[in-house]
């Protein structure tokens, strides 16, 4: 009997785990808002480089994001950029790569174990692009809407086998070279010990401000991640702010922002915050395209980490839709990749996610780079 009722435990308990979440989705009707595109020269090389993530966005998240904002036949700002390709996910030792292991990939262009920031297999530190450009002159900038410590941005300053230890890797952060960092993360920094070097920003009104020639910001918004609400600087807000004070037009610039929320709203299978934070994200790009328009000297790529959630489209109901869940975890596909500016027709088809730190690298012709990019004029 008591062989029998275990069995019974056991099925319902599997009932219960498969049960994947529906949720309904409206459609939108937003019209499509086209920007000019240009056409740049395959020869050009790029100074400038932004690496845009939409963390844990897989292309259904993009696909859902459009439907919800104008239907089918919309056009999100991510869907005009001129070159795409793919890119596979996996880590060192699992197929599900997590945000550390992933971002490892793009800083040093090595496969690391989940968890694990700018350091190899066996723990050994492995140098960041950061690192590589600082010596070139090179500003280094984070955006992200976590902690400025988290997963993806940390992975371009801090070596450490654990990306859950934060406080050290906010002592990491302020000992690195990295020349802005905004998101949120009060919580894990002495304060008073930030600003012995460091010009420190935590309310959204300092953004409006100008600091030019000031060296070393750091901005944190919130405790940890950041909670949303009209005190709050969106990650546009933040990446705007970042471009006016790393665009010096003398040194070359190496900017990271991150929407790291789409992510947390995948995790709980939120597909309302998945969207809100995804259009943050995409009002992201548009301001970049317009900038890598403008400037001609910068390459914008944009990817993820890696999808979250399994999401699926299952069926439409008359002007809505049903979307699935599958997991609360992350998943193994493969993730779009974006490009545009000079050197983006190298960003096309099929690659890995530590490749895009070899194409960087590539683009900016990396083993010819003088010590300092001031003066230089790659038009
Ligand atoms: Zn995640």
């Amino acid at each position: 009997m008591k062989k029998v009722t275990a069995i019974i435990f056991t099925l319902l308990v599997l009932i219960a785990c498969s049960k994947e979440k529906t949720e309904i989705v409206k459609m939108g009707s937003k019209g499509s808002n086209l920007l000019e595109i240009k056409n740049f020269s395959q020869s050009t090389k790029p100074k400038n480089i932004i690496l845009a993530i939409a963390d844990g966005a897989g292309l259904n998240h993009i696909t859902v994001s459009r439907l919800a904002i104008g239907g089918p036949n919309h056009k999100l700002y991510i869907d005009q950029l001129p070159v795409a390709g793919n890119s596979s996910t996996h880590a060192y030792e699992n197929l599900i790569t997590d945000s550390a292991a992933a971002a490892t990939a793009w800083s040093t262009g090595n496969k690391t174990k989940n968890r694990y920031l700018a350091v190899d297999q066996d723990k050994k530190e492995l140098t960041t692009i950061f690192e590589m450009l600082d010596n070139k002159g090179y500003l280094k900038g984070i955006v992200a809407t976590s902690s400025v410590t988290h997963a993806t941005p940390a992975a371009f300053y801090a070596h450490i086998d654990s990306r859950y230890e934060e406080k050290e890797i906010a002592a990491q952060l302020l000992n690195s070279s990295v020349d802005l960092a905004l998101g949120g993360g009060q919580e894990f920094f002495n304060l008073e010990e930030v600003e012995k070097n460091h010009y420190l920003l935590t309310q959204k009104a300092s953004l409006e401000k100008n600091y030019d020639g000031l060296k070393n910001i750091v901005g944190l918004f919130d405790e940890d991640g950041m909670e949303r609400g009209p005190d709050m600087p969106t990650q546009r807000e933040m990446t705007n702010f970042a471009l006016n004070y790393l665009d010096d037009k003398c040194n070359g610039f190496f900017l990271m922002t991150e929407g790291s929320q789409i992510d947390w709203a995948g995790h709980s299978n939120d597909v309302e915050y998945m969207i809100r934070e995804f259009k943050d994200f995409d009002l992201t790009i548009k301001d970049l395209i317009n900038f890598v328009s403008a400037d001609k000297n910068t390459l914008l790529i944009i990817t993820a980490d890696h999808e979250t959630g399994g999401l699926q489209l299952m069926k439409q109901k008359d002007d809505s839709f049903i979307v699935q869940w599958g997991t609360g975890s992350h998943t193994g596909v493969p993730v779009g990749v974006y490009a545009y500016g000079p050197g983006s027709q190298n960003f096309n088809g099929m690659m890995d996610n530590t490749d895009i730190f070899y194409k960087i690298l590539e683009v900016l012709d990396y083993q010819n780079l003088k010590n300092s990019t001031c003066g230089e004029n790659n038009d």
